[in-house]
């Protein structure tokens, strides 16, 4: 028996692209039917991340044209990740399981059948990895390759080249919807959830049209918020550093005790000049680092709800799920 698709997409001022990217899903949704990949309840889920244009109404006018398509409306703009695990949290109450990708078409959807493919044969979360990055600019390429890359020196466990093109059962669902925290990382939650997981490579292609809503600023902010939701190390290097430095300190005191006997107590100028700069700036450096996880930690232990839903528009208008 097909199973019950939802396909998740978070929409932020995608009004541009939502007419092209819904009539490329109803064709892919029909064709994915008729294989018997997923059954004819199948719905795809537009999730309305407080946008100022028309977005809304565009998905509105959608779900009133066609069924399969669904609306949520989140009360004001959280983000990617967090409109994303809001149409996720939705979706896991009405299927079996979620593939979620971007409004922009920069995914493949073509990938979606051996995703099923992969779901079929017993997989509960299947990653979608990218197997080239052309059509992003050397810039985006190369800072994303650096990250991955300090991201697996400070041990987290991420996919290399995937973003958050994925399908989940709802089993792995009902996993993820036990993490509770409120920095939102989920392509690194995804593997904490654990179960059997797949792989599945695509191409992909450039944004359809519109701007990236990842301007530099976001995307550094998105980077630090992964490492320090993932890994202490950081932490770690800082008390490594400290100690290096204190070690240095003990030779240096035991240097400025002989110079003192010896009588060379006037120069010295440049190295004390030199290390007040060095010390401080490194002292300022870890303090930034101890701060951005002290950070973190006020906002956890505020416990604010990481997304609060305006409308669900949907076939059978369920009421709209809590973030529990
Ligand atoms: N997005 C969102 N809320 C935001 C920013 C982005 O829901 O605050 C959505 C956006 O509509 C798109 C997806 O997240 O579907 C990825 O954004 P984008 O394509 O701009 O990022 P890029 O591909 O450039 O990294
Ligand atoms: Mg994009």
């Amino acid at each position: 028996m097909p199973q019950k698709l939802m396909v998740v997409i978070p929409c932020y001022h995608e009004e541009e692209v939502l007419g092209e990217t819904s009539r490329r899903l109803l064709l892919k949704m029909q064709s994915l039917m008729e294989k018997g990949l997923c059954s004819t309840e199948s719905r795809v889920l537009l999730v309305d991340d407080g946008s100022k244009d028309r977005t809304w109404e565009i998905i509105q006018r959608l779900h009133q044209e066609n069924p399969l398509f669904e609306g949520l409306k989140l009360s004001r703009n959280r983000g990617h990740q967090n409109a994303l695990l809001a149409g996720l949290m939705t979706a896991r109450k009405h299927c079996d399981f979620t593939i979620s990708m971007d409004a922009d078409l920069q995914d493949d959807m073509d990938a979606m059948d051996r995703f099923i493919e992969e779901y079929q044969q017993g997989c509960d979360v299947v990653y979608g990895v990218r197997n080239k990055r052309d059509s992003d600019t050397f810039f985006k390429r190369q800072t994303a390759l650096g990250f991955y890359r300090l991201m697996k020196a400070l041990g987290v466990d991420i996919t290399f080249n995937h973003a958050d093109y994925r399908l989940m059962s709802r089993r792995a669902l009902d996993g993820l919807a036990q993490f509770h925290e409120v920095n939102l990382f989920l392509r690194g939650l995804a593997p904490l959830v654990g179960f059997r997981s797949g792989y599945v490579y695509y191409d992909r292609n450039e944004r359809f049209a519109g701007e990236s809503k990842y301007p530099l600023k976001k995307m550094l902010a998105f980077a630090v918020d992964g490492i320090t939701s993932f890994s202490v190390k950081p932490l770690r290097l800082i008390t490594m550093l400290g100690f290096v430095i204190f070690m240095i300190s003990l030779v240096m005191l035991l240097y400025t005790l002989v110079s003192f006997i010896v009588g060379h107590t006037v120069t010295g100028w440049t190295s004390t000049l030199a290390s007040i700069w060095m010390i401080g700036g490194i002292q300022l450096l870890s303090l930034g680092v101890i701060g951005e996880y002290i950070g973190k930690i006020y906002h956890e232990s505020k416990r604010r709800p990481r997304f609060i839903i305006d409308t669900y528009a949907n076939a059978e208008d369920a009421p709209p799920v809590k973030d529990e």
